[in-house]
């Protein structure tokens, strides 16, 4: 039982050396690391052992009258040695679904049956998710701010508690967040996908489609990638609703990634999903009223009329025209838009970029396209 083992692409157990200088972007390889002892670990000042499964708590900051806020932190460390995966969630207070998934996992993986270590962070927000907010008590954005800084403003701090005591222990994140109001996406991974050990991490998931993005800096996902962790969100649903169909598939996620770096027993394989090395946001250029008959998961050609916006007082009317050829991963439900509002997500085919879509972007059609911009990453 304490022979050596090797994971795929895992990396050391943390406290036991890790080799990859963990500052250096682009650090991340597939490393197949040697342990010969599995001892007990120290996380938030705790001891936990082979085999226990522990809820610890996280001191990230202090709120008015001294009252600390104390983000729950579960961990369960299996009676054979792998790599240590983390699962954050609720990093956006609103957003539901990951948190249950992550619930659902620690309630289910027995440590008997684990190899290596599970890390989860189930409500990572804790003000917002009180508030049903997306956001901290002063409306920052918790997930503009990592990995944090222990002198900085109440984001930062608290980014900065998760990513140094909890994130940096990780070989592996997920970060679980839905689609932001008024859109909706099908069930998608984004990831880095120019690293081949996230790529790898990606396709282990097994959960609807992948596609690239490099992530915002400030990202819980950007920072651990900077730090050589590699790291994927997953984007389950909508926010402020518990959807079992999108926890279902986010839990089946898990238990495949898991199995996939052989902590787990193998479940029933999936299909796996379509890979998107390009998106591209379709913009409107008028204002009005939104509306359209198209349905996520749709294949749509250049040329094609997505949907039309309307003048409501003076009655004209504009079409919203596909750029170019691609999949419909996520979209704005009819509404009222401003001009410049990205309406379409469509996943393009084909790996690298070419000359000709970019000159299409430029055209003047009625829609308009636009890379992938951070305003419409609700991650
Ligand atoms: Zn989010």
């Amino acid at each position: 039982m304490l022979l050596a083992v090797s994971a795929p692409g895992g990396a050391a157990e943390p406290g036991s050396g890790k080799s990859a200088d963990p500052d250096a972007r682009g650090a991340i390889t597939p490393a197949t690391v040697t342990s010969t002892a599995w001892d007990p670990i120290l996380l938030l000042g705790r001891k936990v052992a082979p085999g226990d499964r522990r809820r610890l708590f996280l001191r990230a900051s202090e709120s008015f009258a001294g009252a600390s806020v104390e983000i729950p932190v579960l961990v369960t460390r299996g009676l054979t040695p792998g790599p240590t995966v983390c699962l954050t969630a609720g990093v956006h207070g609103d957003e539901l679904n990951g948190i249950e998934i992550v619930r659902k996992v620690f309630e289910t993986v027995r440590a008997k049956a684990l190899s290596g270590t599970l890390i989860g962070v189930p409500v990572a927000n804790l003000h917002g998710f009180r508030r049903s907010s997306r956001y901290l008590p002063d409306r920052r954005d918790l997930n503009r701010f990592f990995p944090g800084h222990p002198g900085g403003s109440s984001a930062s701090r608290i980014a900065s508690a998760l990513f140094q005591d909890v994130v940096r222990r990780c070989d592996r994140l997920v970060d679980f967040h839905t689609g932001s109001f008024h859109r909706t996406n099908l069930p998608q991974v984004r990831a880095d996908l120019r690293m081949p050990a996230i790529l790898e991490m990606a396709r282990g998931f097994e959960a609807g489609l992948i596609v690239h993005s490099e992530g915002q800096p400030g990202t819980l996902r950007r920072a651990a990638v900077d730090h050589g962790i590699p790291a994927i969100t997953y984007e389950a649903g909508e926010p402020m609703r518990f959807q079992k169909e999108e926890i279902e598939r986010g839990f089946e996620g898990v238990s495949h990634l898991l199995a996939s770096l052989r902590m787990l027993g193998r479940t029933r394989r999936v299909a796996p999903g379509e890979v998107f090395f390009q998106s591209r946001w379709v913009r409107v250029n008028d204002g009005g009223i939104f509306l359209t008959d198209r349905r996520l998961g749709e294949a749509v050609e250049g040329g094609d009329l997505l949907g039309t916006v309307t003048d409501p007082i003076s009655n004209e009317r504009s079409q919203v025209v596909a750029p170019t050829a691609g999949r419909i991963i996520g979209m704005a439900l009819s509404q009222v838009v401003i001009p410049g509002f990205a309406a379409f997500h469509l996943g393009l085919e084909g790996r690298a970029a070419d000359d000709e879509q970019e000159a299409s972007a430029e055209a003047p059609l009625h829609g308009s396209a636009g890379r992938l911009e951070p305003e419409e990453h609700p991650e």
